[in-house]
């Protein structure tokens, strides 16, 4: 072996450090390089994360003023608020609006074609669970509301109320002509085949647990909750669903709040 002069072997350890030295310089100016870009890339991220909240925000806030001032008109474009028109007794719809499209369910009933799709899965989900249930009211023009408003108002007169007062009691069940939310098209009674009648235990049905439960996955709420009639103006109706999109069926059964609550943020 032959032996290394001692300069020369002091100029190897030189060299050989150098090099070293070279190359983890590079890979420490390259990594904190790259956590610089990082961060800043993640700065960036959040920054247009949070402008795209906020205009997502905005964009709701103009939809949910366009739901109660503008129902008709909303209901009627193209923009993504159609499915939040708020329809009740303080804010009733145009009384001559009219669905653009109406997808026929069955032969008598038809809804808005926009939730034809959601309403059927919807229907065919409940199905495959072994429930069994069906549509019992859809779409609803105003004439015809008006005629099941008189109907019922007829009853009531003939068990002895004067007109006033079953007026006021048929406002209860049924919403007055140019209220209800039947007329727009996105609002369904679903009733269960165990249990046809419209009240208070219609809720108790496997049927109606499952869609209140599961509704929202569909975009549907239950409109008419227990103990909201304050709020909504209508009585505990545990069939009546209505569509208002996924994202908005998400929070308003999150938080428990009614389309009102959401909407108006009371
Ligand atoms: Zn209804």
């Amino acid at each position: 072996m032959r032996h290394e002069s001692k300069r020369a072997r002091v100029r190897r350890i030189l060299l050989t450090g150098v090099g070293f030295g070279l190359t983890a310089g590079v890979l420490v100016t390259f990594v904190a390089a790259k956590a610089v870009i990082d961060r800043q890339m993640k700065e960036l991220t959040a920054k247009n994360t949070e402008l795209q909240q906020q205009n997502e925000e905005l964009q709701l806030q103009v939809e949910k003023t366009d739901a109660v001032e503008n129902s008709a008109e909303l209901l009627a474009g193209d923009s993504d608020g159609w499915s939040l028109a708020l329809v009740n007794e303080s804010y009733p719809l145009d009384t001559s609006y009219e669905p653009a499209q109406l997808t026929q369910i069955d032969s008598e009933r038809s809804v808005d074609s926009r939730i034809a799709e959601s309403l059927q899965k919807m229907m065919d989900d409940g199905a495959a669970e072994g429930l069994s249930m069906y549509v019992t009211s859809a779409y609803r023009s105003y004439d015809r509301q008006r005629e099941v408003f008189n109907t019922t108002m007829q009853d009531w007169i003939n068990q002895g109320y004067t007109p006033l007062n079953a007026y006021e009691e048929t406002k209860k069940s049924v919403a007055v002509p140019g209220t209800s939310e039947h007329a727009t098209g996105l609002a369904v009674d679903i009733i269960s085949t165990e249990y046809e009648e419209l009240d208070d235990r219609q809720g108790d049905t496997d049927e109606q647990k499952w869609l209140m439960e599961h509704c929202w996955e569909y975009g549907f709420i239950l409109r008419y909750p227990e103990n909201k009639a304050d709020v909504t103006g209508i009585i505990y109706e545990p069939w009546h669903y209505r569509y208002v999109g996924e994202e908005a069926a998400k929070e308003i059964t999150e938080k428990g709040i009614t389309l009102e609550e959401y909407i108006l943020g009371q």
